[in-house]
């Protein structure tokens, strides 16, 4: 008998929603029950919407159902567009799921946790004041992910006070059917709709204090340019950070070396051997040679040296599937389970 907790994917058809699906195969603890896609998917199977992309073929062969519709997981994972997400997402924690979202359309409500189980996983505790039988808790934007996780520990060690980030970010970010074919070709796309309110926003609540049920959001601001690169997976940022005390750049590399994750979010079944990787190589890292580090949810750092403006650089690179969408939305599915939060939904 299979006794994993039983799980439904909304917007499996998707790019995040097919890397869930390659990601829950096997998984110890969670299988993959439901799937759901828009309503001109609805009736079809999973694999006839997804020709080409070798899903398993247990999922291939699930007919997709209505993100509206009755579910029986406990747990749904939602790689919904933010507008679908919107309603739909709220509806289903009123029903009693824990809902785990990928869309920004909750991220920054006051009650809805904006979780990566390494940084800030005391966080979960906001689901408490939330008014539903079920929870929802969301992962942050994909280049986020990578940015907040290595601003965490400089931020607990000396205090940010400044960040400037441009960004190179991967097509497949872009979702399906993703930018004009030839739109990329010897071409970088300047602007990406959202993405930098998004940046400037997203690591000051993830680095928020939590204290008696109300966050303070970390006080720092973000400047952030984004742009759209001829690279299929992996979002690059160079980051200028000013911190308090004007550590040397020695110092700053051996406190992302000396990051761990905090005991609770260590050895569950997502979790990378190492949440942060410093390289020491000057042309690294790279998306092609380093996004698959640590499964795809390794963020790797390179090129750390000192900042003639605000004190010290270097570049961040994360998987934008994994690190940035699908593996951290599993990532914080696991981290509910193991805190006994899968449980209180039907
Ligand atoms: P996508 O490729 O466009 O996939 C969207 C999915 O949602 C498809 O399964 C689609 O089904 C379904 N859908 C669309 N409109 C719907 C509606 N009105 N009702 C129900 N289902 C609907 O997008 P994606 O890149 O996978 O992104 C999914 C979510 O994750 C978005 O909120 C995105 O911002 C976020 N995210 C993406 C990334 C990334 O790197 N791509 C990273 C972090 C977060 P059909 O096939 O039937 O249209």
């Amino acid at each position: 008998m299979d006794d994993r907790i039983a799980v439904g994917v909304l917007g499996a058809t998707g790019t995040v929603g097919r890397c869930l699906i390659r990601l829950l195969d096997g998984h110890p603890w969670f299988r993959l029950a439901e799937v759901s896609a828009s309503s001109s998917s609805v009736g079809q199977t999973l694999g006839a919407r997804t020709e080409g992309s070798d899903l398993p073929a247990a999922a291939a062969a699930m007919s997709l159902g209505e993100p509206d519709s009755e579910w029986e997981s406990p747990i749904l994972l939602s790689a919904l567009p933010a507008g679908a997400a919107r309603e739909v997402e709220v509806r289903l924690a009123q029903a009693g799921h824990l809902v785990v979202s990928n869309a920004s359309a909750h991220r920054m409500r006051t009650d809805v946790p904006l979780l990566i189980p390494e940084v800030n996983p005391g966080h979960l505790a906001m689901v408490d004041g939330q008014p539903w039988d079920g929870a929802l808790i969301t992962n942050p934007n994909c280049s986020v992910a990578g940015l907040a996780t290595v601003l965490a520990p400089l931020h607990s060690t000396f205090g940010i006070e400044r960040v400037v980030t441009t960004s190179f970010q991967a097509i497949s970010g872009a979702g399906t059917p993703g930018p004009p074919v030839g739109s990329l070709l010897d071409n970088v796309l300047p602007f990406i709709g959202g993405e930098e309110e998004k940046l400037a926003q997203e690591p000051q609540k993830i680095l928020g204090e939590l204290k008696s049920g109300l966050l303070t959001e970390a006080a720092f601001a973000v400047s952030a340019s984004c742009t759209r690169v001829s690279v299929s997976d992996g979002h690059l940022l160079s980051v200028s950070v000013a911190l308090e005390g004007a550590p040397s750049s020695e110092l700053v590399i051996e406190t992302l070396q000396g990051f761990e994750a905090p005991l609770v979010a260590r050895d569950l079944p997502t979790s990378p051997e190492h949440v942060i990787e410093v390289l020491p190589e000057k042309d690294r890292p790279q998306p092609r040679l380093d996004r698959d580090r640590g499964r795809g949810m390794t963020v790797t750092v390179g090129r750390v040296r000192p900042c003639e403006v605000l004190g010290v650089k270097f570049f961040v690179l994360s998987h934008n599937l994994v690190r940035g969408a699908a593996g951290a939305a599993l990532l914080n599915a696991e981290l509910c389970k193991a805190q006994g939060l899968a449980e209180r939904t039907p």
